[in-house]
């Protein structure tokens, strides 16, 4: 295991912060009455009290952080959970970097949470453009890097281009890199390739961001995790809202975390209707390129792309417009949808007269 000390990173004013206590976890077990939180102790209108949502949820989520760990394979001291994964993307920021002072590393093309969660905390962030097959530019990320830098944000399989960066990149970083490194596996489910929480013995400055809202379906819930080291996840609580994650959503987590077979069963028909809409785009006049992708989405360009997005639009087929995106020009982002609304999507495609044509 490489040597890491989390305390130089981190924000200094946080070092000593005192953060919110709740009484609730020193009590447990022993007390007959809750008389400490101003909560309505009668109950929530029309609800029996079993059903009931009069008390503050579990700050820490530890029933469903045990089921979490099951079937993640790590430890609950090295699990955070928060309101998506997009909460472990602020705090991570609120934590290690100092407004105005530090800055973050993204890889664009890619997830534009990593960008707007700095900005809104007035931290800098220094791009690192990906190559253009969309793999880690190993001397452009150097080149980004420097001592004032806290967090390098990788995403695998990367959102919108759909495919997986190759191990060995990110794995120079984890080695070489004295700050943190985040693993955004948003579609890892959706991937074959073993993921970086099997790495995080090794490595006390990774950070591995997974959430429930795509391949698990919850993402009306709002569930993420943040897989690290215990040094860095206490920093995490200390900064986090006391009651981040809902009681709603921690019991239904729980039951939704059951269903396993079914889980799998969508991930094999998702992933067979992507190849399916990938067939039928192939023979397109219109398709230009369309990328590999291991994930529940693919980006394609296309001729004109931006009036075809309008067509799309105008028909209502909502596709994501990344066509003005660097690296990503005529590129529309397709999300794998229903069977129906994939044979929706191909059709409307059928009918788009392509304006170039038009012209001629
Ligand atoms: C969708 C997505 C997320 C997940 O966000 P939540 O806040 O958990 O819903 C995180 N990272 C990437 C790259 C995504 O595409």
């Amino acid at each position: 295991m490489k040597s890491f000390s989390v305390e130089p990173l981190v924000r200094p004013h946080l070092l000593n912060l005192k953060p919110y206590a709740s009484a609730r976890s020193e009590f447990s077990g022993k007390a007959q009455a809750w008389l400490d939180a101003n909560e309505n102790a009668y109950g929530t209108p029309g609800r029996t009290i079993e059903n009931a949502f009069h008390r503050y949820p579990d700050p820490y989520q530890l029933k469903l952080k045990e089921q979490i760990s099951e079937i993640k394979n790590v430890p609950t001291d090295h699990i955070f959970l928060g309101n998506g994964s997009d909460e472990a993307i602020d705090l991570l920021i609120k934590v290690f970097c100092r407004p105005g002072l530090d800055n973050i590393v993204s890889l664009p093309p890619t997830f534009g949470m990593y960008e707007v969660a700095a900005s809104i905390n007035d931290v800098e962030v220094k791009s690192a453009s990906l190559t253009a097959d969309y793999q880690i530019d190993r001397a452009a990320v150097k080149e980004a890097v420097n001592e004032n830098t806290k967090i390098i944000f990788f995403c695998s399989p990367n959102n919108p281009t759909g495919n997986l960066l190759a191990t060995e990149d990110i794995l120079f970083f984890l080695k070489s890199f004295s700050s943190l490194v985040v693993v955004d596996e948003a579609y890892v489910d959706f991937t074959d390739q073993s993921s970086f929480v099997d790495r995080l013995a090794d490595y006390p400055n990774l950070v591995v961001l997974q959430t429930f809202s795509k391949a698990w379906g919850m993402a009306a819930l709002r569930l993420g995790a943040a897989f690290t080291s215990p040094d860095v996840l206490k920093f995490l609580n200390k900064v986090k809202m006391p009651y981040n994650v809902s009681t709603l959503t921690q019991q239904t987590a729980l039951e939704i975390l059951q269903n396993t077979e079914q889980y799998h069963s969508y991930i094999t028909a998702i992933k067979e209707q992507r190849n399916w809409l990938i067939t039928q785009l192939q023979s397109l006049e219109t398709v230009e390129k369309i990328y590999p992708s291991d994930a529940n989405f693919f980006l394609a360009t296309f001729a004109d792309a931006p009036d075809l997005y309008q067509f799309l639009v105008d028909q209502g087929v909502i596709v994501r417009n990344r066509s003005s995106v660097r690296l990503c020009e005529s590129g529309l982002r397709i999300t794998v949808g229903t069977e129906q609304e994939n044979q929706l999507l191909v059709e409307t495609l059928r009918q788009y007269q392509p304006k170039s044509i038009l012209n001629d």
